[in-house]
């Protein structure tokens, strides 16, 4: 019989790795929500390869005391949470405090920081198999950045799984759009092997807004989409909704958050759904960008640990909430302003 032994803390964290990190686009939504808990104003990304190669999150946020770095590598370590009842109202966007510890066991990975208070920077990385932390002085502003380079040099089973670096740099870009839908007032860009793939600038102003999402999604569905802004029981809609003359033969340009967060609901695609019914060719998808407000102890986050997944309290109301405005404002649009399809 075979004795029972205790992983090493570089496999226990490649398991748990295998639940979130997957493919590049993954780690950026990690590390650039890691950047968005700090108060950062300005996020950088850099990508080569994919992301494969390299990835570099680079931020202007609040950035990790020196005496903290080691552990913000570490498993279960997180500075957003001391209790169960912090989760219950959760406003961060991380919280499980398993990404970098994750990331770190998969890559290469080296994270720099520095508070504003801070003389200078330091940059930790764990190496081998107990991924014991190495601190060594940097130069950096104050903020942060994490390098993660040779995603999956370490398990060439997970590798096997990448795909082309134009597949990963599209799944990457996506969450990218994601993210940047997520916070317009975060200046935002992203370069793929040295080239500036998108460039934001904070936008406050709604047409500086519509600008974001235009050059984004694409510049036709701004030109027929219609602007939502509702408010009814507690609950919040705010948003842009394509006209159903601009329609999608695949469900991509669907961007649904809730408190900031996108979110994939089969509860939400069913009321939106019901609202295109009636003016939807069958096997049309509609456009949108829509964000839903309401008190965070109302909905449960912590359903999966990329946290794509929502619990409503009072699934129903939602629901009918939701049909209610997109039905009531695909009602008020003229239907003989005919436009052809997007695509
Ligand atoms: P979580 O986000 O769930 O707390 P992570 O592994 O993503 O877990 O990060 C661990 C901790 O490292 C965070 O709680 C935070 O204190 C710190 N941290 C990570 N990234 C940043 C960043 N960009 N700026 C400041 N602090 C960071
Ligand atoms: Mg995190």
């Amino acid at each position: 019989m075979k004795r029972i032994q205790r992983l090493s803390p570089r496999l226990a964290n490649q398991i748990a790795a295998g639940e979130v990190v997957e493919r590049p686009a993954n780690i950026v939504k990690e590390l650039v929500e890691n950047a968005l808990d700090a108060q950062s104003s300005r996020i950088e990304i850099d990508a080569e390869q994919g992301g494969v190669k390299l990835l570099r999150i680079r931020d202007d946020g609040h950035g990790i005391n020196k005496d903290d770095l080691a552990l913000a590598l570490s498993r279960h370590a997180t500075s957003k949470i001391t209790t169960l009842d912090d989760l219950e109202a959760v406003g961060s966007l991380g919280f499980r405090g398993e990404a970098l510890a994750s990331i770190s066991s998969v890559s290469r990975l080296a994270l720099t920081s520095r508070t504003p208070e801070a003389q200078q920077a330091w940059q930790v990385t764990a190496e081998g198999r107990d991924m014991e932390a190495q601190l060594a002085p940097a130069a950096h502003p104050a903020g942060t950045t994490v390098e993660v380079r040779d995603l999956f040099f370490n398990t060439p089973a997970r590798r096997k799984f990448l795909r082309t670096e134009k597949t990963e740099f599209s799944h990457l870009e996506e969450s990218f759009k994601r993210l940047a839908l997520s916070r317009y007032d975060i200046g935002f860009s992203l370069r793929h092997n040295g080239r500036v793939i998108h460039q934001l600038r904070p936008a406050q102003r709604t047409v500086d807004r519509e600008k974001r999402v235009a050059s984004l999604l694409n510049p036709q569905f701004m030109d027929s989409a219609v602007h939502i802004e509702t408010e009814a029981a507690g609950l919040r809609l705010q948003g842009w909704v394509g006209l159903p003359t601009f329609s999608r033969s695949q469900a991509d340009m669907q961007y649904f958050f809730v408190n900031g967060r996108v979110v994939r609901d089969k509860l939400v695609a069913h009321a939106i759904k019901q609202a295109y019914r009636d003016v939807l060719y069958h096997g049309r998808h509609p456009a949108f960008v829509l964000y839903l407000w309401l008190d965070a102890k109302l909905v449960d986050v912590n359903v999966h640990p990329t946290k794509h997944e929502v619990r409503f309290r009072d699934g129903r109301l939602v629901h009918d909430f939701l049909f209610r405005a997109l039905h009531r404002a695909l009602a008020e649009v003229r239907p003989d302003a005919q436009l052809p399809s997007a695509d």
